[in-house]
Parts: C-alpha cells; structure tokens; sequence
C-alpha cells in the first residue's frame, strides 16, 4: 500500500496542467533526491537562503533571488520589502505599514483570484490594493492618476486568469514606475520564461516553484539585489509563518538546475496530435490540438464533445472521468462550450494509455 492509498485516496491521473488542487507537480528522481539529502542534516537557513539566492539569480539574470513557500507568499514578502525594507523594527510592525507608503496599484483587469484572491496577499504584506481603470480598460491616465507619495509600488500580474484585452503592457508599467520613482513587481507565477520578466527591468518577479518549473511546491522572488535583501528580512516578520523549509529550498534549487533541458522541443504537440487521433475515433469525440492561449510552449489535445452523439456534454463526461478509477482530471475551464483538454506535461506515457482505455469505457467502445 501506498502514502496515499493508506489513507484511503487513490492517487489520480492529472491531465489538466499544473494545478494546485491536484498537488502542484509530480517531482523527478534527481528532485527527490536532492530533498532527502537535505533533510538528512542541519544547515545554517540564513547562508542556504543566500546560497540559493545565486543559484536562482544565474536561472533567472536577476541579480539576486529569495525562495518562498510558492508565489502567493512571494507576492506578499515582496509587499512587505518595499514597504519595510529592512528596518527591523519596521519589518516587525507588519502589516501595519506605521504610516509609510503602503498603496500597491494594480490594473483592476489584473486582481484575480488564481485560488486566492491577489488582493488577499497584498494586504498580508501590509499593502493596500489600489484598482486602477475598468475590468477591460486602463489607459495610462488611470495609472498615473493613482500614483503619489502614498504608493509603494506597481503590481502586474503575468498570467492567463487576467483580462488581456485593454490593459496597459509591462513596459507602460515600468516607464511610469520610473518616472515616479517606484518600484515594479510582476507576478509571473506559472510563467516559462524565467528570464524575461527580469530582463524587462521588473524590480521583483515572483514565481511558482511547483507550476512550469516542475519542483516541490515552492516559489521564489527575484530581482534587484537591495530588494531581496529586503525580502530576506521579511523572515524575520510577516513572512515567518510562510518559512520555507531546508529540504524545499533544496528540491526548488535541483528542478531550477535542469529546467530548461526538457522546454526546449515542441512542448508536447506531436505527442497531443496522436492522443487527439486516438480520441477522435470515440463517438461523439472531436481531437485537435491547439497551443496555450497564453502563448507557452504548450500544446493541448482539445476533445470536443457533441453532447448527442456521445450520449453526455462535455462536463458529465468530465464529471464520470474524474468520479472513476484511477481518477483522471481533464482541463475543463471550457466545459460548458463542450471543450476539455489534455496538458502533456504531468501526464506520463503510462497514465495516457490509462485515459485512453477509460475514455473508451465511459463512450462504450472499449
Ligand atoms: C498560481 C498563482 C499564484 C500562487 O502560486 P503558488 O505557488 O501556488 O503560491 C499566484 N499568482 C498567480 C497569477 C498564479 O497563477
């Protein structure tokens, strides 16, 4: 019997794409491993923080790098080092800001919810949400409108949950930050491309450790060295009950360390075409394959569902797939245009063929 089956949970097959709900991602044996030799012996946090600090600075061109719990906690010990610094007294008094610039301005396109509300986490880091323009447009009028001697910073977030139509670009961002004097964090959570955000002259970006980046679940800021040094403090304050552990500093340092190996190639597509084929031969099935509309390296197999001819729309089929055994979980976000999709990567060959035979089980062509 297995951790999980002890519990009476039977391990699931996910095919939806990184998901929190589903336990972010599957580690790979070198990731493992790295997280069982560092729980094997005690080491100094503060110089292994540090440490980690120039192995993700060399993954990202970030001058420097803090690892956090995941993103979500990195958005809110990034609020807190702008508004604290370093100043322990400060950092203490969090989140009460003792007066000092607090406001945080985000597009009102970009205040999403990606399990928690983003506005949630500024508040933790003693930040108040300052919504600029309408959900689907800002010019930069509204941007500059709310900026003054009460902002702390600017807040982007680099993600398919916000609104892409309407909105002002990272480099609008940036220039107006400049111009204020102000500095600029992204979000870029589930985001690829490690080095893009940095290099766009983002102060801080926050990344997911458990989504592209295939690690334990765990994330880490980076940017401007006297920022993270600021982010660092934060240890020392708010960020105390987000403290990240020896073992997932270790396992997020070993997956940065051979990302990048397995992005290069075609993300998936040849793969995605076959299962679409395979699937489309199912009654009431449809395959396609179509990239991430955020625009990744990722190919989907698309399955639309002709809810007559397949007995069930797209969502009871989503439904009875995710009810059997093993459990597979399809994207399912356009269920209700009778669309689902297949993400390949925490998909293994095996667990294809596993949603393949339940797929033929469930239409009655097994
Ligand atoms: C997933 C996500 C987060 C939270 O990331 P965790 O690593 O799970 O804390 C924050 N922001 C955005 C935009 C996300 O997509």
């Amino acid at each position: 019997m297995g951790v999980y089956e002890d519990l009476g949970l039977q391990p699931a097959i996910n095919a939806s794409g990184k998901m929190t709900a589903l336990g972010g991602s599957v580690l790979d044996d070198a990731v493992v491993a790295a997280m069982g030799e560092a729980a094997r012996s005690h080491v100094v946090m503060d110089d292994l923080l540090r440490a980690a600090g120039r192995v993700i600075a060399t993954a990202t061109g970030a001058e420097d790098g803090c690892p956090t719990t995941g993103a979500a906690s990195g958005v809110a010990i990034a609020v807190a080092a702008v508004i604290a610094g370093t100043d322990p007294a400060r950092v203490e008094a969090l989140p009460d800001a003792g007066g000092r610039p607090d406001e945080v301005v985000l597009m009102k396109g970009h205040s999403v919810n990606f399990g928690a509300p983003v506005r949630q986490m500024i508040a933790l880091g003693g930040g108040r949400a300052v919504e600029v323009g309408s959900v689907n447009k800002v010019s930069p009028a509204h941007l500059e409108g709310a900026v003054g001697e009460r902002t702390a910073a600017l807040l982007f977030i680099q993600s398919h949950h916000t609104v892409h139509k309407g909105q002002l670009s990272l480099a609008d961002m940036i220039a107006v930050g400049r111009r204020h004097g102000i500095p600029v964090i992204v979000d870029a959570a589930a985001e690829d491309d490690l080095r893009r955000w940095p290099a766009a002259g983002a102060d801080l970006v926050v990344f997911s450790g458990g989504k592209a980046i295939g690690g334990p679940t765990s994330g880490f800021v980076c940017g401007k060295a006297p920022l993270i040094e600021a982010c660092r403090a934060q240890y020392g304050g708010i960020a105390r009950p987000m403290k990240v552990g020896k073992e997932t500093v270790a396992g997020l340092l070993q997956a940065l360390r051979q990302y990048g190996v397995d992005r290069a190639g075609d993300g998936g597509r040849a793969r995605m075409a076959r299962l679409a084929e395979r699937l489309g031969t199912l009654p009431g099935i449809t395959g396609s394959v179509e990239q991430d509309e955020a625009g990744r390296n990722i190919h989907r197999a698309v399955l639309t569902v002709d809810a007559a001819e397949a007995g069930r729309d797209a969502r009871t089929l989503a439904g009875e797939l995710a009810g059997g055994a093993p459990p597979v979980y399809l994207r399912d976000h356009q269920a209700g245009t009778g669309r689902l999709s297949v993400d390949p990567r925490p998909v293994t060959a095996e667990e294809e063929e596993q949603l393949v035979h339940r797929f033929a089980s469930i239409l009655g062509a097994g």
